[in-house]
């Protein structure tokens, strides 16, 4: 193995991954939507339907934890399915400020995260 190929490359190992579903009282009943197919279609747990920012979130969401190994198929089940929701995918590193900083994978719109959610959390 060619070690200059790895020059730079940050080893993370993803515990699990995020999906946290972006909404607002436009479109909460299609979010409510997605939640029950993400259970009946995916088997996956959803959870609290915030309507109110909540940590590092700027707007309304709803967490969703789903296993390494179901990336490339949550993933994509949301990319066609989202309809007009926007979604932060991330990982589970250990490292909350770079998994929310660094790592995000976005469908959709981006938005600013409030990092200092992390760092007020700790004091
Ligand atoms: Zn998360």
């Amino acid at each position: 193995m060619n070690q200059s190929t790895n020059q730079g490359v940050k080893q993370f190992t993803a515990r699990e991954f995020h999906a946290h579903l972006y909404y607002g009282p436009h479109n909460l009943p299609e979010a409510k939507w997605l939640a029950t197919k993400l259970r009946a279609e995916l088997g996956l747990m959803t959870g609290f339907m915030h309507q109110q920012p909540i940590g590092p979130h700027p707007v309304w969401s709803c967490g969703v934890h789903f296993p390494v190994e179901k990336f490339a198929t949550v993933v994509q089940w949301l990319m066609f399915n989202r309809g007009t929701l926007d979604i932060l995918v991330h990982p589970d590193t250990g490292d909350d400020m770079v998994d929310h900083s660094a790592h995000v994978v976005w469908l959709g719109r981006s938005y600013d995260l409030k990092m200092d959610a992390f760092t007020t959390a700790l004091k």
